[in-house]
C-alpha cells in the first residue's frame, strides 16, 4: 500500500544557550492509510517534537517529509505558511492530551469552531455528524467544566475529525484518563484506524500501544 505520509532523515535541533539540544536525531517514519503507529519512549525523547513535525505544526532542520503524496519539508522551495494550513486542513486531525477546550464554549460551538475557518470544505463533516459518531450528542449543550475526562476527549476527538482527516494525531491521548476511560478511547481510535484513517499517538500506555499495528520507540531522538 501507498504510503500517507513518509518522512526521511528528519532533524530538528533546538539552540538553547550555548547548547544544542538534538530533540529529532535522524528519524525515518513512513505510514500507512488505516495504519496505526504508537510512539513511545521516555519524557523527553523527542516524542512531542516528532509528532509536530509529522504534523507539519514545525519544521525540522533537516530532512525530508512528504503527506499524501505531497512534498512539504525538504523540497527547493520554502512552503508558505498559507500552503502549510491547506495541508494541515486537507490532512491531519490532531488530538492533545490537554484537550484544549474553550470553556465558555458549549460541546457544540467547541465542534463547530474550526469549521469556521474552512471555507468550501466539501468533506467537512457536521458538528452532529461528529459528536453522534462519539456517541455524545447529548452533550451539545453543555460547558466543558461540565464533562467528565472521558466526554472531554471525546469532544476533543470529534473535533478533531470534522474536516474529515486522513491523518489523526495524538499526543497522549489517554494521559489524564482512568483506565476504563483509556479503554474506550482506545476502541475509538482503532475503529477509526479501521475505517481507513491513520493514526499516530504518542503514548504512555501500554495497553493503548498494544492495541496499535506497530510500536515505534524512541530514545533520545532515534529510533531503537
Ligand atoms: P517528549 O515528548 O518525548 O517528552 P519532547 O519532544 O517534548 O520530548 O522534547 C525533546 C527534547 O527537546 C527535550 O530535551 C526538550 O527539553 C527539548 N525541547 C522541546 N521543545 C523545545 C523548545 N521549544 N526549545 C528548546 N528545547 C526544546
Ligand atoms: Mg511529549
Amino acid at each position: 500500500m501507498k504510503n500517507i505520509i513518509s518522512a526521511n532523515g528528519l532533524k530538528k535541533i533546538y539552540h538553547r544557550g550555548s547548547e544544542d539540544v538534538h530533540a529529532v536525531d535522524g528519524i525515518n517514519f513512513d505510514a500507512a492509510p488505516g495504519q496505526m503507529t504508537a510512539i513511545i519512549g521516555p519524557s523527553g525523547s523527542g516524542k512531542t517534537t516528532l509528532l509536530n513535525i509529522l504534523g507539519c505544526l514545525d519544521n525540522p532542520s533537516e530532512g525530508t517529509l512528504s503527506v499524501g503524496g505531497e512534498e512539504i519539508f525538504g523540497g527547493k522551495n520554502e512552503l508558505s505558511e498559507k500552503k502549510l494550513t491547506g495541508i494541515r486542513r486537507r490532512n491531519f486531525g490532531y488530538i492533545f492530551q490537554k484537550f484544549y477546550l474553550i470553556p465558555t464554549l458549549t460541546v457544540l460551538e467547541n465542534i463547530m469552531l474550526p469549521s469556521a475557518f474552512y471555507r468550501n470544505c466539501e468533506v467537512c463533516k457536521t458538528p452532529k455528524e461528529v459528536l453522534k459518531q462519539l456517541g455524545i450528542e447529548n452533550r451539545a449543550g453543555h460547558f466543558p467544566a461540565e464533562l467528565s475526562g472521558g466526554e472531554m476527549q471525546r469532544v476533543a476527538i470529534a473535533r478533531a475529525l470534522i474536516n474529515s482527516p486522513k491523518i489523526l494525531l495524538a499526543d497522549e491521548p489517554t494521559g489524564n484518563l482512568d483506565s476504563k476511560r483509556a479503554d474506550e478511547i482506545k476502541e475509538i481510535l482503532r475503529s477509526l484506524a479501521s475505517g481507513g484513517i491513520t493514526v499516530i499517538m504518542v503514548t504512555h500506555n501500554l495497553d493503548l500501544a498494544k492495541a496499535a499495528d506497530r510500536i515505534v520507540e524512541i530514545r533520545d531522538g532515534k529510533i531503537v
